[in-house]
């Protein structure tokens, strides 16, 4: 129905029965009566009026505590309306309240870099990864103008030039950010920054690691060329000078393969689709054949001497032969001659342990945080004398990764090195 006639229609039902009342009074007790019938009718209704017109001003002043009454006639409809428009805006608010502290949430967690700042650089808004990023204190900073708190030159130029569509890359507070500003509403701009120093980092391994291998390619693959020529060149070049030849590029080609098969060895054990498939690993057989190998790569020049006194335990057989056989090969490599090499497998602290103690040359200290990094050598002629690759002890370091072990290196020079590698107490094999 019309909302006019709503609310006319009882208004005039209202004032026809006071008429009509008036009507009957008047034929009763006379015209003066009626007249003060109707007087004091009214007077009631206005002080009806001014009483919710009172309570109206009333809630106005504190409109979510204070209740409002049901009130009467026209105002019954009033206040009805009102106090849903009051209760719609109270569950607007209480939604905006939680989707507000939701976006902070986020934007709090938010691994990138948010900053609001108006047409003129002043500082808004920011969230802690700018804060962390463009070193920022939003309480101390806010209001101030961006170029002020973030003072690299670079950065400035970025701003100055205005080439806003570009991100720029920025070295700042020993880390690489990707920084990019966007203008957004008509007077505001976003100040979005990326830290971009691990992403750095890991293309920086790639391109050694390129740069590395290449390298080490490059020297075995000259020296067979270089063979290959004078053969080429000299057919009738002496047998035992041929032969010396042969054996040096035979020598070569061994250095590529180990090389090679070390490269994809780590590629293996990086890559995410070769998890670990555990099994139990037969520790005496294991260590037996660890044994054994170190013992043909070292062909009687040291004492290598075996213990066996732990559990079999859960893990890659292969995976650990190969570690293992790297540390055992090293201590072999890394001794001179009647040095001795002590292989050992038992439980210290609940915790199985393989150890591999040498009484050869020692590593200085600076050395020893450094030596799993892949090509990394503390004296390189050696390292290759002995058919080294420089990728023996990243590979141990990928498998232990696997096998939530760790590696300890306690080294003297000249005095010789121990090779500790500790497992957790859950690997051990339970029958
Ligand atoms: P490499 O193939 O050169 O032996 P590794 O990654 O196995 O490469 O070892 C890295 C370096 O650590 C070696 O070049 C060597 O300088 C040093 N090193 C490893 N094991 C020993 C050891 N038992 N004694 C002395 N130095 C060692």
């Amino acid at each position: 129905m019309n909302r006019r006639l709503v609310f006319w229609i009882p208004v005039a039902l209202r004032l026809m029965l006071l008429l009509a009342g008036a009507g009957i009074v008047w034929y009763f007790f006379g015209p003066i009566v009626a007249l003060a019938a109707i007087v004091g009718a009214m007077l009631v209704m206005l002080a009806t009026q001014l009483h919710y017109l009172f309570q109206l001003s009333d809630w106005l002043d504190n409109p979510s505590s204070a209740k409002l009454p049901d009130g009467w006639g026209a105002w019954t409809g009033i206040f009805s309306r009102l106090y849903k428009l009051r209760r719609d805006d109270e569950k607007n608010q209480a939604e905006l309240t939680e989707w507000l502290a939701r976006f902070r949430q986020a934007m709090r967690l938010l691994p990138d870099g948010v900053a609001i700042m108006d047409d003129v650089l002043f500082l808004e808004w920011c969230n802690p990864a700018a804060e962390r990023h463009l070193g920022l204190d939003l309480e101390r900073d806010k209001g101030m103008r961006v170029t002020n708190l973030v003072r690299t030159p670079a950065f400035i130029d970025y701003i100055v030039l205005g080439r806003y569509e570009q991100p720029l890359t920025l070295s700042l507070r020993e880390r690489k950010l990707i920084v990019q500003i966007i203008p957004f509403e008509s007077r505001r701009q976003i100040l979005v920054t990326h830290d971009a120093t691990e992403s750095e980092r890991v293309e920086m391994m790639r391109r050694d690691f390129i740069a590395n291998a290449s390298h080490e390619l490059r020297t075995p693959l000259t020296v067979i060329n270089g063979f290959l020529e004078i053969a080429f060149n000299q057919p009738s070049l002496e047998l035992q000078t041929r032969m010396s030849h042969l054996k040096l590029m035979i020598e070569q080609g061994q250095r590529m393969q180990n090389l090679v098969e070390d490269m994809l060895t780590l590629t293996r054990l990086e890559s995410v689709e070769y998890p670990l498939r555990p099994e139990r690993v037969d520790i005496r057989t294991l260590m037996e054949q660890i044994q054994h190998e170190a013992m043909a790569l070292s062909a009687g020049r040291h004492h290598i001497s075996l213990e066996v006194d732990g559990p079999d335990i859960k893990g890659s057989t292969d995976e650990l032969r190969s570690a293992f056989g790297n540390l055992a090969s090293n201590a072999v490599r890394y001794t001179p001659e009647q040095g001795s090499i002590a292989l050992a497998w038992r439980m210290k602290d609940n915790r199985p342990e393989f150890v591999v103690k040498d009484t050869g040359i020692g590593i200085r200290p600076e050395h020893i945080s450094r030596l799993t990094e892949r090509f990394y050598r503390v004296d390189k002629s050696r390292s290759r004398e002995t058919q080294g690759t420089g990728l023996g002890l990243a590979i141990v370091k990928h498998v232990l990764l696997r096998h939530d072990a760790t590696l300890s290196i306690d080294s003297e020079p000249d005095k010789g090195t121990t090779f500790t590698v500790k497992f957790p107490g859950k690997s051990v094999y339970a029958e």
